[in-house]
């Protein structure tokens, strides 16, 4: 990009910009060495809310444009036409095919190279249907808080607000944790329509939200005085690969399944894919079985050089 160098929801010391493609805390460290970023007005309202940094955002060059990824509140893709070697970059970031609770919904566009996101790599992970999973849901919170409390463990960024989402829509408004609050209280500042209250105690509660590492706690705490039954559930994408320690597991997820990242590559067309996170590896194998050309992303210079091998 000539003047500008982006570092992708990373920390590269020779980039002079980050493109912070959402607010989950393992995109953000790039922030750490230099504030100047590319992102959404409301992934900079909770990264400042949450981390204590600072971002500066900058005006998109007339080469850059921010694309909704339907992961989260305020999610962006980034594109950018490198109108210096004749070919446009498409950066998924974390992004969702299907129907967000909350979030943006996604837009595709064609692009020559896609760097694409690999947090589900694997063929055999189908996700279930997203309303299926939101009615079943709120079928279990309505039935367990007859006689019971719910307790749902979820991230404090994102999950939590979905939920509190999902079951505003069936008319409960739960208790939440105080860093789960203060991100709702962003997410209704930029329009999201979010009903609960603050966690006082817990036993006074029927239906509660908590960050997950705080759930054994608060199952505790209402155990301890209250005569009713505590059930714990967790909504996440993982539930279809490992066992939570709860009574129930909702695959309620905000990234895109194997076949769904395919749809998402299709509708991008690009000539190259380079896979970017964890997993990179095991998702370049899979694409590149099934024909694409495809390969795990190490250092962003390489895409450059390959694309003027390419062109
Ligand atoms: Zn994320």
């Amino acid at each position: 990009m000539g003047e500008y160098s982006i570092a992708l929801d990373s920390r590269d010391d020779d980039a002079n910009v980050n493109f912070v493609s959402h607010a989950h805390t393992d995109h953000i460290s790039g922030l750490r060495k230099n504030k100047k970023a590319l992102a959404s007005e409301i992934t900079k309202d909770i990264v400042e809310s949450r981390s204590g940094l600072s971002m500066e955002l900058m005006e998109e060059p007339e080469c850059v444009e921010l694309l909704n990824a339907g992961h989260m509140l305020g999610s962006r893709q980034l594109f950018v036409q490198n109108d210096l070697h004749g070919y446009s970059i498409l950066y998924s970031g974390d992004y969702q095919m299907d129907e967000p609770v909350l979030a943006e919904k996604l837009e595709t566009k064609r692009a020559d190279v896609l760097i694409v996101d690999s947090t589900y790599p694997y063929p055999e992970v189908k996700f279930d249907d997203k309303n299926e999973v939101i009615d079943a849901i709120q079928f279990y919170a309505r039935k367990k808080t007859e006689r019971g409390h719910v307790v749902f463990g979820a991230y404090t960024v994102g999950r939590a607000q979905e939920l509190v989402k999902i079951l505003n829509d069936a008319g409960m408004v739960p208790a939440v944790d105080e860093k789960i609050a203060a991100v709702n209280e962003v997410y209704r500042k930029h329009g999201a329509r979010l009903e609960y209250v603050p966690i006082e105690r817990p036993e006074d509660s029927a239906i509660v939200v908590v960050g997950q590492s705080k759930l054994a706690a608060v199952r505790e705490a209402i155990m301890a005085k209250s005569i009713k039954k505590v059930y714990t559930a967790v909504a996440s994408g993982w539930s279809k690969i490992f066992r939570f320690d709860t009574d129930v597991q909702f695959n309620l997820s905000d990234h895109a399944d194997f076949s769904q990242a395919l749809d998402y590559i299709n509708a991008c067309s690009p000539r190259i894919v380079f896979t970017f996170g964890s997993n990179a590896r095991l998702f370049a194998k899979h694409l590149a079985m099934r024909g694409y050309d495809a390969r795990p992303l190490v250092y962003t210079s390489e895409v450059n050089a390959l694309m003027l091998n390419y062109i």
